[in-house]
């Protein structure tokens, strides 16, 4: 009993995990997970898989946040059956993945994840000059696949026919005590895949965990590590940690491990600055009360407001270089967006998105003529509407332009007309600018966007309202 303790010790205590044989198995009674409380689609790909002799578990996240009373995102499924035999087994299924090959099968509306049990990593397995694992698709026992699993909590094994949890490395007990602990030496876990060091701040934010302090230990000099994986997997990383519900926590942590400056490139300099942290933190408050009552937060809205106070000092900036106010905005968009590009890879669509979103703010502030019906009908509005309501609480603007636009929304046809402002003004305005302009040939930096009017030279693909 004592010799098998120290050897265990011993080997999680090694570089390499080796994996142990014997997992811990957790009766429905002690652990209180049925399988009711698992979706119908992973139920009935363990038992496909079952039927053709297979072993078939739900696994990882699910089992977790079931232990802790959480909703699971999604089920996924981990079986000896490998990627061609789990195809055979069901009808509606596809091979995908590059890294990790995995069978996506669609179950009705739900898609499951299944994948084959890993086996351990071998030294030939193909590593970037950093040590990261570039493929590998060895499979192996159950055994091995749990020591290649990230953290404790996330190698749990739920059995949907026995109602029984096979625990390799006291994962229950460690989320009973809230640690969230690495398997293996955290130091090797974090070369191997430096993404680890965000899922540690992401679910122990999510799951009200602390890490534990041999995996917090390394991660601030291991940080810079993440320069080195590929924008896209970072973008999906820090989307999943932005829209997990619990992003300002997630973000406090990522300052407090010192991981935030090489994850998003301009997140690090925004939060320097008070105006633009503060516009960060209410984003990402907004997001968190959205997605916990349930409502959905589309990645543009939340990359909007993340780089939004970058584009004004930008756009600020342009115009004291002489620029009118929207091509001035424009520039600035592009610039913000180019520098992010090249280590985050906002997708091309969500980055049109954001533009959108950005492109609208100025026309907001025309509310006379024909112009605010068509601001109304941009496809955009919603977000970009939710977006200036952000700035006015963020005290960028006066909350009063988005109380009219509210007002106006609501409005019928009638109302609606009547809360337009004379076209009058906008003629005087546009006269006074005129004259300024005809006097001071075109002064530097005095003119506001909030001073636009029918004559700002928009680009012709923004005209959208005329
Ligand atoms: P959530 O679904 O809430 O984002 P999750 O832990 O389920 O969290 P997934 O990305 O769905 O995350 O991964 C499923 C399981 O795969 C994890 O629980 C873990 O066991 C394993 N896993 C995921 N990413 C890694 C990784 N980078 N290294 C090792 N194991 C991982
Ligand atoms: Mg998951």
């Amino acid at each position: 009993m004592l010799r098998k303790f120290i050897n265990r010790v011993l080997k999680l205590g090694k570089a390499n995990p080796v994996a142990q044989t014997e997992p811990a198995v957790i009766p429905v009674d002690s652990h209180g997970i049925h399988r009711a409380d698992i979706s119908s689609g992973s139920r009935r790909v363990c038992e496909a898989l079952r039927e053709r002799g297979y072993k078939a578990y739900v696994v990882g996240g699910a089992v977790r946040d079931l232990l802790v009373g959480a909703r699971p995102k999604d089920f996924d499924v981990a079986t000896n059956a490998t990627p061609d035999e789990v195809r055979r087994c069901l009808r509606r299924s596809r091979l995908i993945g590059r890294r990790f090959q995995i069978v996506h099968a669609y179950m009705g509306t739900e898609v499951i994840e299944i994948t084959t049990f890993r086996g351990t990593l071998g030294d030939d397995a193909k590593t970037d000059e950093h040590g990261r694992v570039l493929r590998d698709n060895v499979f192996g026992s159950q055994a091995e696949d749990a020591a290649r699993r990230d953290f404790t909590v996330n190698a749990l094994y739920f059995d949907p026919k026995t109602e029984q949890i096979l625990d390799y490395h006291h994962g229950v007990a460690d989320l009973k005590q809230k640690t969230l602990r690495m398997i293996g030496d955290p130091k090797t876990r974090y070369r191997e895949d430096p993404v680890r060091m965000l899922r540690a701040v992401r679910l122990a934010a999510k799951l009200g965990l602390s890490i534990d302090p041999a995996a917090r230990r390394p991660i601030r000099e291991m940080a810079t590590l993440l320069e080195n994986v590929p924008a896209a997997r970072l973008f999906d990383e820090m989307l999943k940690l932005f829209t997990s519900g619990h992003a300002v926590k997630c973000l406090q942590q990522l300052r407090a491990e010192g991981l935030h400056h090489g994850t998003l490139p301009l997140l690090d300099v925004i939060l320097r600055e008070p105006q633009g942290e503060k516009f960060v933190l209410l984003a990402l408050a907004n997001t968190d009360q959205r997605i916990r009552e349930g409502k959905t937060s589309s990645p543009s809205f939340l990359f909007a407001a993340l780089l939004w106070h970058e584009v004004t000092l930008c756009w600020q900036r342009f115009q004291q270089e002489g620029e009118s106010p929207i091509p001035a905005l424009y520039l600035a968009m592009d610039e913000v967006l180019k520098a992010q590009g090249e280590k985050l890879a906002i997708t091309r669509r969500i980055a049109s998105d954001v533009k959108e979103i950005w492109a609208l703010q100025p026309r907001f502030e025309q509310r006379a003529g024909k112009r605010p019906y068509g601001v109304l009908e941009h496809p955009r509005f919603r977000a970009a509407y939710d977006f200036l309501c952000l700035r006015g609480l963020a005290g960028e603007i006066d909350t009063a332009l988005g109380a009219w636009w509210l007002d106006f929304q609501n409005a019928d046809g009638e109302a609606r007309a009547q809360m337009l402002l004379p076209a009058e003004a906008t003629r005087k305005k546009r006269h006074r600018r005129r004259k300024k302009s005809a006097s001071t040939d075109h002064e530097a930096g005095d003119e506001s966007a909030h001073e636009m009017t029918d004559e700002t030279s928009e680009p012709a693909a923004e005209q959208t309202d005329e």
